[in-house]
């Protein structure tokens, strides 16, 4: 039995550059895994051929089937390497919010991966896994990677970042309730024929990052998605204000929504953020950081 965390993951930046004709987005988007806020992972051999899934914690929206994609990852792989008789066994422990842009789903799936590549002794490693990856979505290459790392095509092609000397302090907020529907969002990006608009911002928050600079990476929080999803949902455009209104040095919707998160200058600026929402009766506010790679071993 192995048990690993599954982080959630922030966009720093999401940039949409234009839809494909496989009708996906290209995208150059900064992701960054966070420490503070991931669910827990068992896996462990099952009955043969049979894959067992139970679902706990905050499980709300999530799949307790086949569709789940942790279920998938695991049945993906023994086909990929030819064990299709292989059982597993499979226990998530919910704490990410599903439907929040926080990549709870696709974290699963990869840390699925890296366990039973760990477990089976199969020496696929991050390289290895990454096609299986890629098949079950576009954030679950990243995942195998943690850390922070700038991801370009569909979202697949993950070029990893340098830990920052110290990490950023965070607060990410998911409004209640609120799910996003992440095509949905997309659809709308393409119906108001927006264009790209961060041009050159992409290097300056790099920089930034790398000196740990918080004010510098607050300044530079992009997402293109930002406009159509609170178009589509409007209760979290109220949600990320009330992250605005507080000390945080810059606020953003992450992925498509519906969380938001914001940077602080240091944790203890982040939990008093989060003690201020949570007096006012906000609810939905974790305290977090960025994680340095191999954080979820
Ligand atoms: O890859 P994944 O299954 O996570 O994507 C979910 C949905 O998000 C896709 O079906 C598509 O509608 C949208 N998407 C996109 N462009 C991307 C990533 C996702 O349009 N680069």
């Amino acid at each position: 039995m192995i048990r690993i965390l599954a982080p959630a993951k922030v966009n720093l930046h999401l940039e949409v550059e234009g839809l494909r004709e496989d009708g996906y987005h290209e995208l150059v988007t900064v992701m960054a895994t966070v420490a503070g806020l991931a669910d827990e992972v068992e896996v462990g051999n099952g009955a043969e051929a049979a894959i067992e899934l139970a679902v706990e914690g905050s499980s709300a929206g999530v799949p307790t089937d086949s569709s789940n994609l942790a279920w998938q990852a695991a049945d993906r792989l023994r086909r990929h390497v030819d064990l299709d008789e292989r059982g597993v066994y499979l226990r998530l422990r919910k704490r990410i919010p599903a439907g929040g842009g926080l990549g709870g789903g696709s974290s699963d799936a990869a840390a699925v991966l890296l366990a039973l590549d760990d477990l089976w002794g199969l020496g696929l490693g991050t390289r290895g896994l990454a096609p299986v990856a890629c098949s079950l979505g576009s954030d679950v290459v990243f995942f195998l990677h943690g850390g922070m790392a700038v991801c370009r095509g569909r979202g697949e092609l993950v070029e990893p970042l340098p830990d920052p000397p110290e990490p950023l302090a965070l607060v990410i907020h998911c409004p209640p309730g609120v799910t996003c529907s992440t095509p949905r969002v997309y659809a709308r990006w393409d119906e108001s024929s927006r264009t790209p608009s961060a041009a050159g911002a992409l290097d300056g928050l790099v920089r930034a990052l790398a000196g740990s600079d918080a004010v510098g990476v607050a300044e530079r929080l992009f997402n293109a998605l930002e406009e159509p999803a609170f178009e589509l949902y409007p209760p979290l455009g109220e949600a990320l204000d009330a992250l605005a209104r507080t000390d945080l040095l810059g606020v953003r919707l992450t992925g498509s929504g519906a969380c938001c998160f914001g940077v602080a200058s240091n944790a203890m600026a982040a939990q008093r953020v989060r003690n201020d929402l949570v007096a006012q009766g906000v609810t939905g506010v974790f305290v977090a950081s960025t994680a340095p790679r191999g954080h979820q071993a």
